[in-house]
């Protein structure tokens, strides 16, 4: 199996450079993100729940989104592998996480960590929200919340990648394939 962490700011391209690698690696993406918006489209229980959080742009708690990932990767057997995009984002998720492999027999290959400067990605998600009228990014306090949270909750998930040697950092800013580019040589060293 092939399991990537895509580690990255809201705003840093994740969601764009999945879609292009799942295709490339035959890969199954798991977006925490877009499994809460499922959840809260279809209107359970765990997407109220998800909402409170994610309308504040604060982390919904850690138990909430082991267990959702934990459903879907038991739901994806067979698959030649993950691409984590927005999970792990913090240290006890990316803990669960190396447990969750470790029960599959399986384990996290490689992190992908695309760097952009924060004006970049303030831009980026207000033209988001116009265009996907995702309302977390229609607002710039909301996003900067966002941002604030990332930097002070997320970013030490890239040091415990980097204590076991897998933190490759990816500049984000430049054109999109030249950035798949960049993240597919990567990849290559690891297939
Ligand atoms: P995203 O689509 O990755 O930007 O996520 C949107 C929102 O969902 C975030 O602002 C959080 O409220 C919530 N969320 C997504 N992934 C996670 C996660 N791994 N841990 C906690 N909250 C998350």
């Amino acid at each position: 199996m092939l399991n990537i962490v895509l580690f990255g700011p809201p705003g840093a391209g994740k969601g764009t450079q999945s879609e292009k690698l799942i295709n490339k690696y035959n890969l199954t993406h798991i977006s925490t993100g877009d499994l809460f918006r499922k959840h809260i489209g279809e209107g359970t229980e765990l997407g109220r729940t998800a909402q409170k959080f994610m309308d504040e742009g604060n982390l919904v708690p850690d138990e909430i989104v082991i267990g959702m990932v934990d459903d879907k990767i038991l739901s994806t057997p067979g698959t030649a592998g993950f691409i984590f995009d927005g999970f792990p984002r913090t240290i006890a998720q990316a803990e669960a996480l190396d447990a969750l492999m470790q029960k599959n027999g399986t384990q996290i290959d490689t992190m992908l960590a695309l760097e952009v400067p924060e004006e970049e990605l303030i831009k980026r998600l207000l033209n988001r929200g116009i265009t996907s009228g995702r309302t977390d990014d229609q607002d710039e306090a909301k996003i900067k919340n966002r941002l604030g949270v990332y930097n002070k909750e997320t970013t030490p998930v890239a040091n415990y990648y980097n204590n076991q040697g897998k933190l490759n950092p990816i500049y984000g800013v430049g054109s999109i394939d030249e950035i798949f580019n960049n993240l597919s040589n990567v990849i290559d060293k690891h297939i």
